[in-house]
């Protein structure tokens, strides 16, 4: 049952996040042969690469809304680009992607994440087989977030890699080995999915998304408090109602309010001040089911 004929991987969607800029440059994708689908790799965003920015007009990875992609719509650089890569990649295009890999880095300890998104049939099973040969794996499903506008989004099957901590800007050598070899494992993956007449699904840990918790703000929109020091790197870890979250610049601790038990990711990322985010929160699940698709 081949469900996989063209693989994309694409790094610099941000272009200040040096590992997947230096992953694709490299050629190190570029000429594998030994899988049983074609693998074509994109620099998403090459002017915000060589203006080592995130992005030039706006985030080339909010930009994939297919009910927005028109080229009448591109009145700027990344809605181009958006346009560009989905006429060349997307559903329409002569030759359209089965499975898009997107590198990132985030400035967050999130050490390694596979970024999912569940109305993708084959997100779950992917997810399993992966997180079988590589127990570091974290996943974190964009589920419950309404926003189908990431690159990844224009292939019926996307995967991002969001590795970290890493600034922007910065090559870490340990990062990009991390994320080469994490690449190699999901390309051995879709490959022995290839071959598989059914695909299992085996247990997993997934973190849902569940909310977007911004920073407490003055009127004026300037933070007025920072992510508590004891709650600073403890992505993927139980946040409980009453644990401190924010202190502002006096010393006054600011504590969660919820009344559950909260999984945040992404805590203090960057690039997540401009988008008003100081973390995500999830929902920790267990998928127990062996099921078959
Ligand atoms: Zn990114």
């Amino acid at each position: 049952m081949r469900q996989f004929d063209r693989v994309l991987i694409v790094g610099g969607t941000h272009g200040n996040e040096l590992t997947g800029v230096y992953l694709i440059r490299s050629g190190v994708f570029a000429n594998l042969k030994q899988f049983s689908f074609t693998i074509d790799t994109l620099l998403a965003n090459p002017q915000a690469v060589v203006a080592n920015r995130r992005y030039i007009d706006r985030d080339l990875n909010r930009s994939f809304d297919q009910t927005q992609l028109a080229p009448d719509r591109a009145n700027n650089y990344e809605a181009e680009q958006a346009w560009e890569i989905y006429q060349q990649f997307g559903p329409q295009s002569a030759k359209p992607i089965d499975v898009i890999i997107d590198l990132h880095t985030t400035t967050a300890a999130m050490g390694n994440t596979l970024i999912i998104d569940e109305y993708s049939p084959l997100a779950l099973p992917v997810a399993a087989a992966l997180c079988a040969v590589e127990p570091s794996l974290k996943v974190y499903s964009s589920r419950g977030s309404d926003r189908r506008d990431a690159l990844r989004t224009i292939a019926p099957l996307g995967l991002c890699l969001e590795i970290g901590p890493v600034a922007p800007g910065v090559l870490d050598a340990a990062v990009f080995e991390r994320t080469r070899s994490l690449v190699m494992q999901v390309l051995a993956c879709l490959d022995r999915l290839n071959q598989a007449t059914e695909i299992p699904l085996d247990a997993l840990t997934i973190y849902r998304y569940e909310q977007t918790i911004d920073y407490p703000r003055n009127p004026q929109g300037q933070p007025i408090a920072m992510i508590h020091p004891q709650l600073q790197g403890c992505n993927y870890t139980a946040l409980n109602p009453g644990d401190p979250m924010f202190i502002d610049f006096y010393g006054n601790v600011m504590v969660y309010e919820g009344d559950t038990i909260g999984y945040p990711v992404f805590i203090n990322e960057a690039a997540y001040y401009e988008k008003g985010i100081a973390m995500i929160l999830t929902q920790r699940q267990e998928i127990h089911e062996t099921a078959s698709i």
